[in-house]
């Protein structure tokens, strides 16, 4: 392992304590987590000093991209506004001054979303109720800005609003560069989020063949367009690039495919009535285009999230989920690490009968208990379904059945079913998963088996709010949306017309194919995509970060520290969140609780930081003691 790297003040004048200069890159909600818990920690060295900087592209510290306060307003969170806060409450009270404990008592100054809610936006204020992301992010710019405004005396603060191009090692230290400047720094930490890979959607990356133009020329009046990325909404799927009446192709059938559709319909001034039976009902604008192809390598839909204000849970399904968790905490790992498929898949299946069992006894709103069933739950019913939801052929009617009856249950219309079992359990059991599979947990046998299981899940289990398959439904019934290119091998390319000097853009699958005037491309880039010349992108290039083991995330300790090639920690840099996904797992959330890291990284610098410094100040002060003891002696020879 390398040195400690806060032992390296060379420019400390003789018998003064140096400032520690730190830069965090990437001010999304997880680089406002971790300078709020900077400056917590920080607060309780005073008298000695800290130097921070705050990199951010976004423009909106505290929000970033994601949750820019600018977009609109149909663009809602996926999850509902209970389960966000931005700050630690764990152990109040604790006597440890290190602790993660805090003053976060004071609801007033330290709100969850919920209690900022009931006073900012009182008619969104439902903690069930997933809200717009922009909404999100004014919380988290209040939050970022609540956190500067109690910075403590002996931190120093800048925020400089630009992206940082490279983090290069300068002897002891990093040199963080921006187009502008290069400025030198003993801790680095990179929170990068999405914006690792943001900007990355270059059509060689998506589009099919390779052979593409992003502006293909004229045909009907209409200028075809491949649409490299969804977001901004705003500016990528405006008026000009998909224009009203026209046919669009999209790329993907997940949450960013929903984002792009409720773009073009509510986004055009297109209304959603939902009606007593519950079903949503579109009305057009006029200005939507004249159909949405979505297209996609598996057709299999995102399931809806079950809407709490609906759907009755079974009071014995707590239980379930405890001891779920716990059996999946006591199993016992080999050399190797766990074994996905033979320890931990009889414990998410079994959990998933259990659960269903003991739902099955509950009623919904509606009075509804369960459907007519030959079998009672068992582990073998959830493999069975699990084993009809990935194989076989999927055909448009499955696909729509699947988003109805994914649709009815989570709002209490239709009773629970295996895939509500299925999905509440991963959920549930989800922080036992993070902590037994995270950092190596699991063998490197097991962890493509894991993937694969992982991200059937992806859909199954985080899907987007019931009201978001609502309309969606809604959008197919009025034969705005159209689900035959998500079967059949569906590609999308260009075609150059064999008559005119033009070219046409194509989808194609093994039933059909036609011809349509754009294609967006609401796919984004994977965790591990690192775009050329990016950051991230350069640090692995010269091997300052890797990749661990063969999960493909950015590998980082427990404790934060990047880890080179030979797993040793590189000394001054560290990395959190999206970009360590598979040696970390379950990074894309806002969670603090499930994600401690940004609290374990600001403790572990100021701790050894103070070590640093009171290690100087005793070597100073030996040095003066042995001074003079030497001129005493001296003065007596
Ligand atoms: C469309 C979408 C919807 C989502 N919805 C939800 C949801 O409902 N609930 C949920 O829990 N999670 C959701 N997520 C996951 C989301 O990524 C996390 O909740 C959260 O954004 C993670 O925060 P972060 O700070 O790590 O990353 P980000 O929010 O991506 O923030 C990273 C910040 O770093 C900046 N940055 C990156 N690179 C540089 C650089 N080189 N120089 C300077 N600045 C840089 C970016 O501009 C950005 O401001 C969603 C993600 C997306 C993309």
């Amino acid at each position: 392992m390398e040195t400690n790297p806060t032992q390296k003040h060379k420019d400390t004048p003789v018998g003064k304590e140096s400032a520690l200069k730190i830069a965090i890159v990437g001010g999304g909600p997880r680089g406002l987590y971790s300078l709020e818990r900077l400056l917590h920690y920080a607060r309780q060295i005073a008298p000695q000093r800290i130097r921070v900087c705050l990199y951010d592209t976004s423009g909106q510290p505290g929000a970033g991209t994601v949750y820019s306060p600018k977009q609109p307003a149909w663009l809602l969170m996926n999850y509902s506004s209970k389960n966000i806060d931005a700050w630690v409450r764990d152990d109040m009270g604790s006597e440890d001054p290190m602790s993660p404990e805090s003053i976060r008592h004071d609801l007033e100054n330290y709100p969850s979303l919920v209690q900022w809610l009931d006073k900012h936006h009182p008619e969104m204020a439902d903690p069930d109720q997933a809200i717009p992301r922009a909404i999100a992010g004014e919380y988290f710019r209040d939050c970022y800005a609540q956190v500067l405004r109690e910075k403590p005396e002996n931190v120093s603060f800048v925020l400089k609003s630009a992206t940082v191009k490279d983090v290069v090692r300068q002897k002891d230290r990093w040199a963080v560069m921006t187009v502008e400047e290069s400025q030198e720094y003993d801790e680095v930490l990179l929170s990068l989020g999405h914006g690792a890979n943001v900007g990355s959607a270059n059509p060689e990356e998506w589009f099919h063949p390779h052979s593409y133009e992003s502006r293909v020329g004229m045909s009907q009046n209409r200028t075809k367009h491949l649409v490299n990325s969804t977001y901004p909404v705003a500016a990528q799927l405006s008026e000009e690039k998909v224009q009203p009446g026209s046919k669009v192709a999209i790329r993907g059938f997940g949450l960013t495919f929903i984002d792009a559709c409720l773009s073009l319909t509510e986004g055009r001034g297109g209304k959603f009535k939902q009606l007593k039976t519950g079903e949503w009902e579109y009305e057009m604008s006029g200005h939507e285009p004249e159909i949405i192809y979505p297209y996609s390598r598996t057709g299999r839909p995102m399931l809806a999230k079950p809407d709490a204000r609906k759907v009755t849970r079974s009071p014995g399904l707590s239980t379930i989920w405890k001891r779920g968790k716990e059996q999946l905490r006591k199993l016992e790992s080999s050399e190797y690490g766990l074994d996905f498929n033979s320890q931990m898949k009889p414990i998410l299946v079994e959990t998933a009968a259990e659960a269903l069992r003991v739902q099955q006894g509950e009623k919904t709103k509606e009075g509804i208990t369960s459907t007519f069933r030959y079998d009672e739950p068992s582990s073998d019913s959830m493999l069975s379904w699990l084993a009809g939801w990935s194989g076989g052929t999927v055909f448009p009617v499955d696909i729509w059945n699947r988003l109805t009856d994914s649709y009815r249950t989570a709002t209490g219309l239709r009773p629970a079913d295996e895939a509500w079992a299925i999905a509440e359990t991963w959920r549930e059991l989800y922080p036992a998963l993070v902590e037994r599979i995270s950092y190596g947990g699991l063998s490197e046998a097991s962890w493509e088996l894991f993937q694969l299981y992982a991200a059937e899940m992806e859909r199954i289990a985080f899907g987007p709010p019931a009201e978001s398959v609502g309309k969606l439904l809604a959008l197919i019934k009025s034969g705005l949306v159209e689900l035959r290119f998500l079967t059949g091998s569906p590609v999308a390319f260009v075609k150059q017309h064999p008559l005119e000097s033009q070219s046409e853009l194509i989808l194609r699958n093994d039933q059909s194919q036609i011809i349509v005037d754009s294609i967006v491309n609401a796919v984004l880039p994977a965790s591990q995509h690192a775009t050329e010349g990016s950051l991230l992108y350069n640090l692995l290039q010269r091997k300052t970060l890797s990749r661990f083991r063969n999960t493909g995330g950015i590998a980082v300790d427990h404790e934060t520290n990047a880890l080179n090639e030979m797993e040793h920690a590189v000394s001054g840099l560290s990395v959190v969140g999206r970009p360590t996904e598979g040696c970390v797992l379950g990074n894309d959330t806002l969670s603090r609780t499930l994600h401690p890291e940004s609290d374990r990284w600001a403790k572990r610098l100021i701790k050894s930081f103070t070590q640093t410094n009171s290690n100087m100040q005793m070597k100073l002060k030996n040095e003066e003691l042995l001074k003079e003891h030497s001129d005493t002696l001296i003065n007596q020879a």
